[in-house]
């Protein structure tokens, strides 16, 4: 395994919840002689889950190609969710950015934490479907107790709704998006109040928080250490961008793709980098009349006919570019209020495919294309999506949320796309999801079970591989997926250590 070398990580303050920080160790203090009963490559979401739970009983590296979160306290509030993203960079930030073939602007985690320390927050177990059909050997008594083992320290559920999210899920109801389920962490048709990894002061608690259950007599973490290359006696938990990549970086994956790089193929695996899937989202974005307050995103509505629908309030940065032609020098600052619905496909029938950009530089994205609405079902689906959209917006929970132009009639002003009340042709309807094609970030697949790995995760053809992440999952868990991705880790952790003591 070849590392680049990671800077010197000193740890002299701790505060609460960051006691994984005594496990960061510098690459330098490890002889290349060492070993490990396990290797993590990527101290992501389900890596670091998995790297705390086999520490229980056995020696563990965990390598992390990002830093650590209080080098970037910015991960850790959620008022600067998306600052994190506007101010991503191709060296070193903690979000990675990067844009499919399809020209959908997409982001990818890379800190110690993974994407759990960039991502909105939002936290809710997989639907029953995820588990009949991902092919993943399930014992549900497991997979619930290695939800509460995440949950016991990470997951917070909130009584206090911004006005906003109140007003979402009201008009959720109103729409007949029901019954009222209150509060569950669970993914329930209805409406309900979801958790969150962010507590009531607004501070993270993502996957990295994990390790703080770690033996740290037997796990060892490094940061800026980014792996090049496989050995294959590791775990490859990169995500599902970055698994496929190392893979196809180690000469494993398919031998024309192989050939045309002069990578040595060391197995000839056609379905590495294929079934890539990125369920669609469209949003409406409102200018509210009067600023709101808080930023949050509990409200979640699921329909029986597969999609859910998020709310995401917030104040938006805005710039004129005409400030000093038509405002007084210094102009005031502008802030405005945009309030977000977001409508998500659960799970998406197209899919598309990844390949390597570089085939010796492993920090360059590698290319991917998701071929979103390629398959007819999925752009009808989406149609239906937004019926529901401009239902709820048609709902007495809204008005408030409508300018009163000079004669009293009262609109929305939307910023991007504006939604018709109670549109419902069909025709307009596809129009509007062509045009607000976005991504929620719940991308998977690119080493699917039954295709690259096998029920238990181990890599097919590959005697000592385990791929432990996002990247294995041929189907969405329908909902948000960072607590999948989570149990994951500790599920497949708990199962290698019951296989190994059998
Ligand atoms: C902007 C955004 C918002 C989101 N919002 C939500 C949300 O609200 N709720 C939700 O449930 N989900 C959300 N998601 C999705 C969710 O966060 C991801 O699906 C999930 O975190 C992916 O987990 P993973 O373990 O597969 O990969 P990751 O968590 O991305 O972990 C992969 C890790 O591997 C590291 N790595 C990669 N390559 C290498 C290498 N060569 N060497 C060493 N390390 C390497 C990376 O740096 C990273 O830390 C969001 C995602 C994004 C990007």
């Amino acid at each position: 395994m070849s590392f680049l070398c990671p800077s010197f990580t000193s740890v002299f303050s701790q505060i609460a919840g960051e006691s994984y920080l005594n496990l960061i160790v510098d690459a330098t203090d490890i002889s290349p002689e060492e070993e490990y009963d396990y290797i993590v490559v990527g101290g992501g979401t389900a890596g670091c889950p998995l790297a705390a739970t086999l520490s229980s009983n056995y020696s563990v590296l965990l390598l992390e190609r990002g830093g650590l979160p209080r080098d970037h306290p910015d991960v850790l509030s959620e008022e600067k969710i998306l600052v994190n993203l506007y101010e991503a960079n191709d060296r070193d930030s903690p979000a990675q950015r990067f844009t499919s073939e399809d020209g959908i602007p997409n982001f990818r985690g890379r800190i110690l934490g993974g994407s759990s320390m960039i991502n909105v927050g939002i936290y809710s177990r997989a639907d029953g479907n995820f588990y009949a059909r991902t092919g993943i050997k399930w014992d549900m008594g497991a997979v619930k107790k290695a939800y509460e083992w995440v949950e016991e320290s990470i997951v917070f559920g909130t009584d206090n709704l911004t006005t906003w999210e109140s007003s979402v899920r009201d008009a959720l109801l109103e729409s007949n998006i029901g019954p009222d389920n209150g509060f569950t962490l669970d993914h329930v048709v209805g409406a309900k109040v979801t958790g969150a990894t962010f507590d009531e002061t607004g501070r993270r608690h993502g996957a990295v928080e994990l390790l703080n259950k770690a033996n740290p007599e037997n796990l060892r973490v490094i940061v800026n250490a980014t792996v090049e290359k496989l050995n294959f006696s590791s775990s490859a938990s990169s995500g599902a961008l970055g698994s496929p990549q190392l893979l196809l970086l180690s000469g494993v994956g398919p031998r024309p793709h192989l050939a045309s790089l002069n990578i040595p193929v060391i197995l000839d695996q056609p379905f590495i980098g294929q079934f890539m899937y990125d369920p669609p989202r469209s949003t409406i974005n409102l200018v509210t009349p009067f600023p709101i307050s808080g930023i949050g995103s509990h409200a979640v509505g699921i329909s029986r006919d597969g999609f859910s629908i998020n709310d995401f309030s917030g104040a938006t940065p805005f710039y004129s570019p005409v400030s000093e032609i038509f405002f007084p020098d210094p102009s005031p600052p502008i802030n405005l209020s945009v309030a977000t619905i977001a409508a998500k496909l659960t799970r998406t029938q197209s899919s598309g495919s990844l390949q390597l950009a570089s085939a010796t530089n492993i920090s360059v994205n590698p290319s991917v294309r998701f071929n979103y609405f390629s398959n007819p079902e999925d752009l009808s689906r989406c149609s239906n999506m937004i019926r529901y959209l401009a239902n709820m917006i048609s709902t007495p929970s809204m008005e408030a949320y409508k300018f009163q132009g000079l004669k009293g009639e009262k609109s929305f002003l939307f910023v991007g796309t504006s939604l018709a009340e109670n549109e419902s042709d069909s025709g307009t309807l596809e129009v509007f999801c062509r045009k607000t094609l976005r991504t929620i970030y719940h991308y998977h697949g690119g080493c699917t079970v039954g295709k690259v790995v096998d029920g238990d995760l181990k890599a097919i053809g590959i005697k000592a591989l385990r791929i432990v992440d996002g990247s294995t999952f041929p189907t969405s868990p329908g909902t948000n997926p960072q607590a999948t991705l989570m149990m994951l880790g500790r599920y497949i952790g708990l199962k290698i250590k019951e296989e190994r003591s059998a």
